[in-house]
């Protein structure tokens, strides 16, 4: 667990405070994790876990694991056995507290009796698209089923034939009798079993009809005394009926309900259903493949619990939805693995250094730390130093450019734990790649300091090319290629990386081979993890996280001070509102030069942006190019503030691979109209990741915004002719409907339609 500090308090633990401090539920604090076996668990439900059970711990209360196996279709033990590995693997124990929703059905079944008996459920035959069409509109109030008014005796012989099996599936459901007319649409006589002919993977052939959710959820938390249920904020609607059910059903005990902002990460999905189909359709290779968010995959890329933890603790908890940036779970994991993965020397992409002043055959075993930087801190091993060795390609430049402190000609370097080494010779085959530098060394430098205090900038790591061990090194970057994964109505598969996995053939020192660590951090390279598919003589290693590559630190700091290097301190929130035009404040940590900068840009028009542009020596760089290319400085800077800001952050310490023309390019092709904001934004994704001018990006990839009315008719007819019923709904008085009609139009477009003309052509379709 980490420090509590860090996590401070949050609203529901002020909740649960006051209720202990009233002695609301005797002094008993009870929470639940409530998982559908229907996928495996992912980062999103490490929050949810982490916030039950911690504040269960904390407050001297139990905290249950519950499973809610109430839909016999998709659920199954393998499910269930995975969710158990790993929320316990997180650190949530739940002791003896285990418990399944299906152990409730015969319960659960008798309440719904009673309801009946006390005039509050009705078996009704209306179909699904019937009660939809009958629920009414968030305006007008819904129209009670025809079958609403029945008997209790009616009610409950009709019930008894339900379970008995007499029915087919959807022939009829138990509806609550709760309120038509209620403002929240989920009140207005929601079913509360259905009936489904299907094999349960717990209780067989037993039952036939089943609890819906906003039944079953809250009579769950009551038949086990939970005192504080805390969910995601998809369910606030949810809540009314929740309360309802328990206080209409004779249960033991009173729950209530808290909703807190959902995890949303950047770069990937938690959606189990877009899991699912990611597995399924073979885009990864399972559940536990190393890119995928899902607990499992985190673990096998080499992810600790703790880092885990550390993450959703910093994000908090609140009730406003963010986008998390996923950069910040890599601070947790690099701040976890630096006191926990012994360092090591690999070679990722090996260039041969024969040492020729070497004497031939000799091997000199060096003392090496593992902990390096925990001094004092004890551990070694030793490394076979000798006359041929390799280096990492990228270690040697013929032609250094400025603050190039690696091997180049005629340069001396040192080698870690080893010799200092000058190159006095490149050899290169017939095709001019080089296959081998020559050098020399210096007998008196041995471990890596010299004797005439001779300083050396740089030092690489290096393994002995007769002693090394092969190892294959799966490298991983983001699954998808844009923040948002099917954003602007496109299929989120579209966005999938095409180059999310690249695997190399590397070598690693003699000790990797041996140790029996399961993360290690190679030196200069990242953290890396043992993988399960390692077998004996074949190593497989998982690149768990990069190191911040000091090269690229370096180049973007040449060009500004070096901001975004501090650990973020709390999520980006999600799509940017335009920020209010407040007066702009003098800020007060601005230099005079900064201040200066800051008055510009407020004669130029900006708002608040002025002070975050002007302390931003990076961004306020960007901007100016950016204006000059484009001039609208308002525009401009909104981009540059809500967007780029975020991404550069997101990529902090590598270098900048456009310019601030590029930027300007970007705002002027959405100020004519020519994308849309979403697509801007996933350009300017590729801009950061990849460079290039947006004009040729958003033609490469046929992203232009479309406006034509002839291009958009007939995907507009196309739309309304598939969906003929909802249609006739909608001029039948469903106004709510026309959401639907543009969002259908705009996922046909694959969201390049220029949304405000498919407004206007829809409205015209639809005559009104
Ligand atoms: P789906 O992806 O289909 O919405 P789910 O992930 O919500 O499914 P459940 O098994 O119902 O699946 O989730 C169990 C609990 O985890 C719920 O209480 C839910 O509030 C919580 N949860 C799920 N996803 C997140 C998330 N992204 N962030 C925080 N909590 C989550
Ligand atoms: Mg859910």
């Amino acid at each position: 667990m980490s420090d509590r500090s860090e996590e401070g308090s949050n609203f529901i633990r002020a909740i649960v405070e006051e209720d202990l401090r009233r002695g609301t539920d005797g002094g008993r604090v009870v929470t639940r994790f409530p998982p559908e076996p229907n996928g495996y668990l992912h980062i999103g439900h490490a929050k949810a876990i982490r916030i039950n059970h911690s504040i269960a711990t904390d407050y001297g209360g139990t905290f249950h694991l519950r499973f809610d196996d109430t839909n016999p279709v998709k659920e199954d033990t393998e499910y269930v056995e995975a969710i158990m590995r790993d929320v316990a693997w997180l650190g949530a124990s739940w002791g003896d507290k285990l418990f399944f929703a299906s152990d409730y059905f015969q319960r659960m079944y008798e309440l719904g009796e009673q309801l009946i008996r006390d005039g509050l459920a009705y078996v009704c035959h209306q179909s699904e698209e019937e009660m939809r069409a009958s629920r009414g509109t968030v305006t007008e109030p819904g129209t009670p089923s025809p079958y609403r008014d029945r008997s209790a005796e009616e009610n409950l012989a009709l019930f008894r034939r339900m379970k008995a099996g007499d029915f087919p599936d959807g022939h009829c459901t138990l509806r609550a009798k709760a309120d038509m007319a209620a403002a929240n649409m989920k009140l207005r006589d929601p079913p509360l079993f259905r009936i489904r002919h299907a094999r349960h993977h717990r209780t067989g052939d037993a039952w036939c009809i089943y609890p819906m959710y906003d039944y079953a959820h809250p009579l769950e938390d009551a038949i086990e005394g939970v005192t504080h249920s805390l969910c995601s904020l998809e369910f606030s609607d949810n809540r009314a009926i929740y309360d309802w059910v328990v206080e209409h059903c004779a249960v033991e005990a009173r729950p209530r309900q808290y909703e807190f902002a959902r995890l949303y990460l950047a770069y990937t999905v938690l959606s189990k259903r877009k899991l699912i189909q990611l597995v399924e359709e073979g885009h990864v290779s399972g559940w536990d493949d190393p890119r995928m968010p899902t607990i499992s995959g985190l673990r096998r890329r080499g992810y600790t619990a703790s880092a885990i933890n550390d993450f959703v603790d910093r994000i908090g908890v609140s009730k406003a939805n963010s986008l998390v940036d996923i950069a910040l779970l890599e601070y947790s994991i690099r701040r976890d693995l630096n006191h926990k993965a012994p360092r090591v020397m690999a070679v990722l992409d090996p260039l041969r250094v024969v040492i020729t002043t070497w004497p031939e055959g000799e091997v000199d075993w060096l003392d090496a730390p593992l902990w390096p930087h925990d001094v004092p801190r004890e551990g070694s091993r030793r490394v076979p130093f000798s006359g041929e060795l390799y280096i990492e390609r990228a270690d040697f430049h013929e032609d250094p450019p400025k603050k190039f402190f690696r091997l180049a000609p005629g340069r001396e370097v040192r080698l870690r734990y080893g010799y200092y080494i000058t190159c006095r010779e490149v050899v290169r085959d017939s095709e001019g790649r080089i296959t081998e530098l020559r050098c020399s060394h210096d007998p008196q430098t041995r471990g890596g300091s010299s004797p005439d205090g001779r300083k050396v900038r740089g030092t690489l790591h290096w393994v002995s090319a007769a002693h090394a061990v092969g190892a294959e090194v799966r490298c991983y970057d983001r699954l998808f290629a844009v923040p948002r994964p099917g954003a602007g109505g496109v299929d989120f598969l579209e966005h999938l990386n095409p180059s999310s996995l690249s695997v190399i053939s590397a070598l690693v020192e003699p000790y990797v081979a041996e140790a029996g660590d399961s993360h290690f951090q190679f030196e200069r390279l990242g953290y890396f993890a043992r993988d399960p598919d390692s077998a004996e003589g074949a190593l497989v290693f998982n690149r768990t996280v990069t190191l911040k590559d000091t090269w690229g630190k370096l180049a973007a700091a040449e060009r500004a001070q070096e901001q975004a290097m501090k650990p973020p301190a709390e999520a980006v929130k999600l799509p940017a509102k335009p920020p209010e035009r407040a007066a702009p404040r003098r800020s007060r940590s601005l230099g005079p030069e900064q201040a200066a900068r800051r008055d510009r840009y407020i004669g130029m028009g900006l708002g608040p942006e002025a002070g975050i542009l002007a302390g931003d020596e990076v961004l306020a760089g960007l901007f100016d190019a950016a204006v000059a290319a484009h001039p609208e400085p308002l525009a401009v800077a909104r981009w540059v503030v809500n967007e780029l800001r975020g991404e550069l952050r997101d990529r902090a310490g590598e270098p900048l691979r456009f310019d601030g023309a590029a930027i300007g390019e970007l705002v002027a092709l959405i100020d004519e109209g020519l994308i849309s904001g979403t697509i801007g934004k996933e350009v300017l994704a590729e801009l950061v990741r990849c460079g290039g001018r947006p004009r040729r990006i958003v033609e490469e990839r046929g992203w232009t915004q479309i406006s034509d009315p002839a291009t958009l008719r007939p995907l507009i007819e196309r739309v309304l002719s598939d969906n003929a019923a909802k249609v006739a709904q909608y001029r039948g008085g469903r106004e709510g409907l026309f959401g639907f009609f543009v969002g259908q139009v705009m996922r046909a477009s694959k969201g390049r339609a220029s949304p405000e003309r498919v407004n206007e052509l829809l409205r015209e379709a639809l005559g009104g």
